[in-house]
């Protein structure tokens, strides 16, 4: 059983070498969902740096798909707010926003649904893994599209060699790791 976040963080994250493509070190998040005190340990984690960065009076978590979702809704729960998916594209069924940004290789769109976050609404958003950034700073624009504000960022794991956190504000951002 790990003793604090750290030694899970450090234990229970896999990395795979040349995974999905040659060149790639994914950092799998499974064992750590697995694990139920390395669960309990992230969830918390996150939750506190999202409150010490935007505050106690956080209306939505945004979760982005998908382990975003897995972390962000129980995050939602301990911080007394609701949660909202950022979808792929052509996944949500209602009206939605959606902002395009570019990938490695292509581009890609995420989106919300257009009612799902109140004009003045503060918002945390939460995603497993920050690499160049790209994915969260689309779902900032999301946010500011529905009238709102990205209040903070947080992520379990940052890639620091990919730069990502440049293209976010950085007094927002937050990360329980960086490699
Ligand atoms: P990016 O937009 O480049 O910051 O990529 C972030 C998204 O891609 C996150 O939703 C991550 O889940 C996923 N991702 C990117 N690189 C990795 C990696 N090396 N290991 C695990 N997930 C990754």
């Amino acid at each position: 059983m790990p003793r604090d976040l750290d030694e899970a963080l450090e234990s229970l994250v896999r990395s795979i070498p040349d995974w999905p493509s040659p060149g790639v070190t994914f950092r799998d998040v499974t064992p750590l969902l697995a694990d139920p005190e390395g669960l309990r340990l992230t969830v918390e984690g996150l939750a506190s740096l999202g409150r010490e960065i935007a505050g106690s009076d956080i209306d939505k978590v945004v979760g982005i798909e998908a382990r975003g979702f897995i972390f962000g809704t129980p995050v939602a729960v301990a911080l007394g707010a609701g949660f909202v998916p950022a979808r792929k594209a052509g996944k949500l069924p209602a009206e939605t926003f959606g902002v395009d940004y570019d990938l490695e290789y292509g581009s890609a769109t995420i989106e919300i649904h257009r009612d799902a976050i109140e004009p003045g609404d503060r918002v945390l958003v939460v995603d497993d893994v920050l690499a160049t950034g790209g994915t969260l700073a689309a779902v900032d624009e999301l946010i500011e599209r529905a009238g709102a504000k990205s209040a903070a960022n947080v992520v379990v794991l940052e890639i620091g060699a990919l730069g990502g956190r440049a293209r976010l504000d950085p007094d927002r951002f937050g990360t329980l790791r960086t490699y």
